[in-house]
């Protein structure tokens, strides 16, 4: 039997006193890709920011509860110490912070550990290759001057590094061209090894091609209103939202 990861019950999140997710259940076993497809607004990055703690998703009501651990009280960098990670729908650009010192230094955060140059530029080197990246961006600042589809693979970069144990993906496959999403899977298919689990929220069934999720959720009005595989996906596809809009 596969082990519980991440157990989320009855989640209430407010933004500014507007309630936005309103009684969300999911449940994620460590090996398991998930996917959440929905229409614009329905609460998807709410799900995903209030994952991480953002400052401004307050929850009214309901658990996380991560490796049998509530853990709604607990900041952002303790999630992401222990495992949890967040790739942003708008990655943000940061002046003077290389990729590489950016990287190095986001590892030996969340690992509490000193990270040895040596072997960090190998490690690099080798996560830069299997991404297609040109070795000249990890010295580059921070997405600064990146294309839409530099910073999504900038993203799994970072991800490939980390190691996390729970991924979450936030669009991380719009704005990227066939090639590029057939990258961003490989990186991700690299991660699902049987200790971790990832959540890619996407719009798009390209994406889906490549990851043969073992679930896709349908976020609708701040629930998820129903639950299948990729024939669900698929269905959307043609049919768009319309059959669900007696949740709205
Ligand atoms: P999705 O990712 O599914 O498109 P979001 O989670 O971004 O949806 O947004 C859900 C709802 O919450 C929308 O109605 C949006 O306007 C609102 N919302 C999201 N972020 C904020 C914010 N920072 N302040 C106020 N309202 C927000
Ligand atoms: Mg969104």
């Amino acid at each position: 039997m596969s082990e519980k990861l991440l157990n989320i019950k009855n989640l209430h999140t407010r933004i500014e006193e507007k309630e936005i997710l309103k009684g969300l259940d999911l449940e994620i076993n460590k090996g398991e890709i998930h996917v959440i497809m929905g229409p614009n607004g329905a609460g998807k990055s709410t799900l995903a920011y209030t994952l991480m703690s953002h400052p401004k998703y307050e929850i009214s009501e309901g658990e996380i509860i991560y490796e049998g651990e509530n853990i709604n009280a607990l900041r952002a960098d303790e999630r992401a110490k222990k495992g949890i990670f967040l790739s942003f729908q708008y990655p943000e650009e940061i002046p003077g912070v290389t990729v590489d010192n950016f990287l190095r230094t986001s590892k030996a955060t969340v690992t509490g550990e000193p990270v040895k140059m040596m072997s960090f530029r190998r490690e690099l080197k080798e996560k830069m290759d299997l991404l297609k990246m040109d070795e000249e961006y990890a010295r580059r600042y921070l997405n600064v001057g990146f294309s839409g589809g530099e910073k999504k693979k900038n993203e799994i970069l970072q991800m490939a590094i980390l190691k996390p144990k729970l991924a979450i993906l936030d669009e991380t496959d719009s704005g990227l061209d066939v090639d590029a999403i057939k990258v961003v899977a490989e990186g991700v298919k690299l991660l699902a090894d049987g200790e971790r689990a990832i959540l890619i929220i996407t719009h798009h069934n390209k994406i889906l091609q490549y990851l043969e999720p073992d679930y896709v959720h349908v976020l609708v009005n701040g629930r998820i209103v129903k639950t299948g595989d990729m024939a669900l996906a698929r269905d959307i596809e043609v049919n768009g939202y319309e059959m669900f809009k007696e949740s709205l």
